[in-house]
Parts: C-alpha cells; sequence; structure tokens
C-alpha cells in the first residue's frame, strides 16, 4: 500500500509530501488498507478450523488501530490493564481478549476479571493462584491456559526471543502437566487452553511449527487426563521484511501449515499476530534538517529521533529509508541521525541511500509496529502524531503533543 507513482511516494491514494506538508513532520503514517488485508489474510486461511486472530496490542495500540481491527472482528491479546482499557474504549470484544504477561498484578487481574475477558495466559502457579482467589471472590469461573516454555530457538534477536529455558516466560514444558495437574484444586479455574510463543520477528517460521508440534502433544495428553483443553493459542511472532528485496514470510502458507496440524485435534486455534499485521502498514515520515561531515563521514541530520523510532538504536535494526520525491541526483552514503543527545541516536549508520538535501521529506519504511508504542519525551520532545489513510483521504487519529502536554501532571 506505499508505492512509488511517478517521482512521489504515496500511501494508498495519498501522496506522502503532500500530506507531511500539511501535518507537519515528523510523523506516523498507517495505511488502513494494509491492516485489513493483513488481518484478512489470517481470517482467510483459517477458514472454518474455529479460530480467533488476537491482535497483539502492544505492536501498536493507538485507539483508531484498536477500533478498525475490532470492527473487522478481531480479539486481542493483551499484556496490561492500560491496554485492556485501550481495546474497551476502542469498541474491543472483552469476550475476545486473551491476557499475556508474565507479571499481572492483583488489581489487573480483578479489572480483567469484572469486564469478562475470554482467558489469561499463566506464567506461573503463583499467578493461577491469585487468579482463582479473584474469581472465587466474584464468583464467576476464569478460564486460563498455560503458556508453555517449550525451549525451542526462535533464531531472532535476543530481546525479542522468549521460548528458551533461560528466558523469564512460561513453564517448563516438562513441568507443565503438572502444573495443570495441581490446577485442579483451583475450583475456580478452568483449563480452557495450553499456549505458547517464542519470540518476535521470526522470519523462518520452522521453530515455531516445532514449537506447536509439542504444544499440541502435550494438550493432547492433557485432554486424556480429563482437562477440558479447548483451544490452542499459537503466540504470535511472525516477521516482517525490513530490508529491500527481502520478502516477509507469507501469512497464508505459514496459517496452513498451523491449521494442517490442528485440523485432526478438534481443538480451536488462537492466534496472537502483531507485528505481521501492522508493521508494513506504517512509515515514520521525517524532513532533512541538515547535512554535514565530521572528516570522512557525513551525517543527515533529520527531525526524527531515537525518541520516535527506538527499533535501531535498541535492536540494530534496519529500516529502509526512501525520499518522498525522487530525485536524479547521485547516491549518498551518510548515518541519519536525529536531534536526541546521545551517539546512539541513529536511524541508519553507513547507508547508501538517495541523495537528500535540508528540506526533504523521507519516509522511514516499516515502522507500523513497535514504533510509536515505543516512543517517549526524552529529550522534552513532544510525541508524534499518527495519520490514517483511507483510500484518497487521510485523518489525524492522534494529535502532536504540545509544550503543555510534556508537563502535564508535574508540580513545581
Ligand atoms: C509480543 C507478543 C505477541 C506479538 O508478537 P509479534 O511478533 O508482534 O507478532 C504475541 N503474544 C505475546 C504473548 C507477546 O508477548
Amino acid at each position: 500500500m506505499f508505492a512509488y507513482s511517478n517521482n512521489d511516494y504515496y500511501c494508498e491514494q495519498v501522496p506522502l509530501a503532500d500530506l507531511a506538508h500539511e501535518t507537519g513532520t515528523p510523523a506516523y503514517v498507517y495505511s488502513s488498507q494494509a491492516i485489513l488485508a493483513n488481518y484478512g489474510a489470517y481470517e482467510e486461511a483459517f477458514g472454518d478450523l474455529p479460530h480467533t486472530v488476537c491482535y497483539a496490542v502492544k505492536a501498536n495500540s493507538s485507539l483508531a488501530v484498536l477500533a478498525l481491527l475490532a470492527k473487522a472482528g478481531a480479539g486481542f491479546d493483551i499484556v496490561s490493564g492500560g491496554e485492556l482499557y485501550r481495546v474497551l474504549q476502542a469498541g474491543g470484544d472483552p469476550a475476545k481478549v486473551v491476557f499475556s504477561g508474565v507479571g499481572k498484578t492483583a488489581a489487573e487481574v480483578e479489572d480483567a476479571l469484572a469486564n469478562g475477558i475470554h482467558s489469561f495466559n499463566c506464567e506461573s502457579e503463583a499467578e493461577l493462584a491469585l487468579i482463582d482467589a479473584k474469581a472465587a471472590r466474584v464468583g464467576k469461573k476464569a478460564g486460563f491456559s498455560i503458556r508453555v516454555n517449550p525451549d525451542v530457538d526462535a533464531a531472532t534477536h535476543p530481546y525479542i526471543s522468549t521460548g528458551l529455558s533461560q528466558h523469564k516466560f512460561g513453564i517448563a514444558i516438562a513441568d507443565a502437566a503438572g502444573v495443570y495437574e495441581r490446577s485442579k484444586q483451583f475450583r475456580n479455574l478452568v483449563a480452557e487452553g495450553v499456549s505458547c510463543h517464542i519470540g518476535s520477528q521470526i522470519l523462518d517460521p520452522s521453530p515455531i511449527l516445532e514449537a506447536v508440534d509439542k504444544v499440541l502433544a502435550l494438550a493432547e495428553a492433557l485432554r486424556a487426563q480429563g482437562h477440558p483443553i479447548r483451544h490452542l493459542d499459537l503466540g504470535g511472532g511472525l516477521g516482517v521484511a525490513y530490508h529491500a528485496g527481502e520478502t516477509s514470510p507469507e501469512i497464508r502458507g505459514f496459517v496452513d501449515a498451523l491449521t494442517s496440524r490442528l485440523r485432526a485435534s478438534g481443538l480451536a486455534a488462537m492466534i496472537e499476530p502483531g507485528r505481521s499485521i501492522v508493521g508494513q502498514a506504517g512509515v515514520l515520515v521525517t524532513r532533512v534538517l541538515y547535512r554535514k561531515k565530521n572528516g570522512d563521514k557525513e551525517f543527515l541530520i533529520v527531525d526524527a529521533a531515537m525518541n520516535d523510532l527506538i527499533r535501531p538504536s535498541l535492536y540494530r535494526a534496519h529500516h529502509e529509508i526512501l525520499p518522498l520525491r525522487k530525485n536524479t541526483l547521485p547516491t549518498m552514503k551518510v548515518d541519519v541521525v536525529g536531534p536526541v543527545c546521545e551517539t546512539g541516536d541513529f536511524l541508519a549508520r553507513d547507508r547508501e541511500m538517495a541523495n537528500a538535501m535540508p528540506g526533504d521529506y523521507l519516509a522511514v519504511c516499516t515502522a507500523g509496529a513497535y514504533g510509536f508504542v515505543q516512543s517517549c519525551n526524552y529529550n522534552s520532545r513532544p510525541r508524534l502524531p499518527e495519520i490514517l489513510v483511507e483510500g484518497d483521504r487521510w485523518r489525524v487519529i492522534r494529535e502532536r503533543e504540545s509544550y503543555a502536554d510534556l508537563v502535564r501532571g508535574e508540580t513545581i
């Protein structure tokens, strides 16, 4: 949904240079068609196998994005009470919400029960005891899955790999059956499912399939022992292409591999994709402020920085950077850096890219996931606006923060 037509870079039918001129920069821009197409690819691929696609809210939690997905029928995977609040504000159905995360607080559990979420993905026995006690207090039965740590290497960046026994996530697969057995003492819990999630930005899905085979075998053993397991939650993690020339793994083929494994079991599927729904549906638009040389090294200083998009600094992530208006000048090799006072503030290093001059607009591509959500006010920089494109129209779904917003809630 992002492409050049003649020399102008478009999101759907909107030329981004014109949009940037009106909204100012930096700004995040999302394609509603891309978000819905990716969600639709999951829906369609699951077909008649009973399933719920629970969009992982943490990838991009803006209300308009959640509302778009809620309207399309999505469920949601949340990791905090704040995310539940957002889902409800956006019109999401709490009966399609699963609550993941290693550190749910008592208040968050109470809130989730009061709102009637579908189930909890639990990561410790102490958490099961807490949910049981809270459910007893309100006279409800709480559905749960144990998040199993299958000890599978997701082969991704170490900060976003979660399925090895050395990681804080889940309960070791060898211990899971015992935990389910002991959970029978909790009168207010129902063992609805088994879940796993081994990491993020996984380009080769075979580790995910390996994990699924392990948890499927566990689910079938649990059923044989009388646990009412109804679903398998397969987690998220499917990656997207960040490099030009790389192609994203196909959602269709990935889901086909999952459904062929699940079909005979009679289990329903839940899946928690985040990045693969919104990653390629967004860009960060920025403007060149200066170009300067220090010795041999050339820098392109732009108005977006690490506080707006931390992925390059945090994960050494690569994002393609494209001019919103193509030119015929020779390419240049530069570090693309922001105004923040940190040497770690860069969007690209030693990048051979289209020539750009002060005043030119650029798109930092594939910024729809883990972009705005990880942004902050470091250096007292107001957070960016977000714009949603729908065909030939666009609207501001989050206003640019003002200086007054920066000090809201503070006292001297
Ligand atoms: C982050 C996360 C996801 C989503 O991961 P993506 O790589 O964005 O698809 C799904 N489930 C859980 C439990 C997560 O923590």
